[in-house]
């Protein structure tokens, strides 16, 4: 089953069952300035869920563009290294505003899984939240499930990917206990079960989390009840569509697999399953959207987040052997995979290239340069790098830190952090002190602020509704 078929059958089941299919909303939340991205589908519901907001339903449907790249879930060191995380993906989701609740929200999931998906009930598993035994006799009662396949889960708090079954969008907001499903990918892929020390793997991978949303924390950490209990469920597009594709990696379904071979071309790579490739093949994905919703690179906020993404893939662009901008070629391969889905990046096609080929240009002189830095500084056997030289690199050829680690990363290397915090602070003590007409000339130095050319305009436009 294609992409594209995947989320019109869930659209089409929630709809048949009294769901408003509504639109994606931009990348950029409206509705919360403590929010950088949208990081799921919930995020445009937000004040509905907290009752500060009414719309015409109480059941709706969409498919989120969503980025995790910063913020409460960052996802961006994980691109490259798992099979299942990208910075951008689509968030497929149904919503309850105090109409139905756990018993049908569960229903419907297996539902859609099992009969419309077909998807075999022996290779799925669920998580529910630890005290949680409605959820968990809904699973095996109404649903008929082995208990064994049912496993309680708590907080897991300060795990990198350890499930946790209760679900925050941010620090603070709308927030619940959750109920997940698994898919298992067969016992030749290393993995355990959710809950197990061992689920760092990618046996079982996560597809889609059920939130009985029921509280709202507010800045002090406490949990208040919403006026009305609702649902929140988010089910990454990408993941379900390996596992509908019979394909083990999100990397290796029909949409990633064109951006791939395009990565390929405009690189000279030959060898497909270079994991360059697939780093390439998601931040397309991510610059571009990120563009179509009105940022552009900068140096801090939301322009900052969409630069490292860029200039990380720039890196791996180098890496292949690449010297001649590239990246902007793959927004026509990006245009004919989902130009159908998001009219709204055919529209903006063209300047999003021209974005990303300025930013190429701006970031190429500098890049062949730090590397000849960082290679200089790591001869083999290297077994760290001093804090001293990743901030030349950021100061001085425009190296986001990250950028450096993900290097190290690759090369196990440890990278000096401490080092270079206090590199940084000098440099701003040393800026302090040359007073504020030298500190804006440093500023203009540092490159464009963030400018942020906005959706309204867009909306104004009739792009977005
Ligand atoms: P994981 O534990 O695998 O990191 P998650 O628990 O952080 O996933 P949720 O916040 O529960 O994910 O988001 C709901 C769904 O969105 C997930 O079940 C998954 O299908 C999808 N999803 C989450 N993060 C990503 C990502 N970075 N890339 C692709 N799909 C994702
Ligand atoms: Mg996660
Ligand atoms: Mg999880
Ligand atoms: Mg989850």
């Amino acid at each position: 089953m294609k992409s594209s078929e995947i989320r019109e059958k869930f659209l089409g089941f929630f709809a048949e069952r009294g769901h408003a299919i509504v639109r994606s909303s931009p990348l950029v939340p409206g509705n919360d300035p403590t929010m950088l991205l949208t990081n799921s589908g919930m995020v445009q519901f937000k004040d509905v869920f907290l009752g500060i907001e009414k719309r015409p339903y109480t059941r709706a449907t969409s498919v989120q563009r969503c980025v995790r790249a910063g913020g409460k879930h960052n996802d961006l060191e994980n691109v490259g290294y798992t099979a299942r995380h990208h910075t951008f993906f689509e968030m497929l989701g149904n919503f309850s505003f105090g109409d139905y609740f756990k018993r049908d929200a569960i229903r419907y999931a297996w539902e859609l899984l099992t009969d419309v998906y077909r998807l075999p009930p022996e290779k799925l598993w669920i998580t529910v939240y630890q005290e949680d035994d409605e959820a968990y006799d809904i699973w095996v009662k109404d649903i008929g499930l082995p208990e064994e396949r049912v496993i309680r889960i708590g907080d897991n708090k300060g795990a990198r990917y350890a499930s946790d079954n209760f679900w925050q969008m941010a620090d603070t907001g709308p927030c619940g206990p959750c109920s997940e499903i698994f898919y298992d990918h067969g016992p030749e892929i290393p993995g355990g079960l959710p809950g197990t020390p061992e689920e760092d793997g990618d046996r079982y991978i996560e597809i889609w989390n059920l939130v009985f949303m029921q509280y709202n924390r507010d800045e002090a950490g406490n949990l208040s009840p919403l006026p009305m209990p609702c649902v929140d469920t988010g089910m990454g597009l990408e993941r379900l569509a390996a596992v509908l594709q019979h394909v083990h990696s999100n990397y290796d379904i029909d949409l990633f697999q064109h951006l791939i071979r395009a990565a390929a071309r405009e690189t000279g790579t030959t060898d497909l399953e270079d994991n360059s490739l697939k780093v390439i093949a998601d931040h397309i994905r991510a610059s571009a959207f990120m563009i179509v919703d009105g940022l552009i690179p900068g140096s801090d906020g939301h322009g900052y987040v969409l630069r490292r993404i860029i200039r990380r893939a720039l890196r791996h662009g180098h890496k292949l052997g690449q010297s001649r901008p590239f990246f902007y070629k793959l927004v026509k391969d990006l245009v004919e995979e989902m130009g159908a889905a998001y009219p709204e990046l055919k529209e903006s096609a063209s300047q999003v290239e021209r974005i990303l080929l300025h930013e190429e240009e701006r970031f190429g002189e500098t890049l062949e340069n730090g590397m000849k830095i960082l290679e200089a500084a790591l001869p083999s056997g290297t077994k760290v790098l001093d804090g001293e030289t990743a901030f030349t690199l950021y100061d001085t050829y425009g190296f986001p830190l990250d950028l450096t680690a993900d290097i190290c990363r690759e090369r196990e290397i440890t990278l000096d952090e401490d080092g270079f915090d206090v590199a940084m602070e000098r440099q701003k003590a040393a800026a302090r002190a040359a007073g504020k007409f030298k500190m804006a000339a440093m500023l203009d130095y540092h490159g464009e602020n963030t400018e942020f050319v906005g959706y309204t305009k867009l909306q104004e436009e009739g792009k977005i509704i």
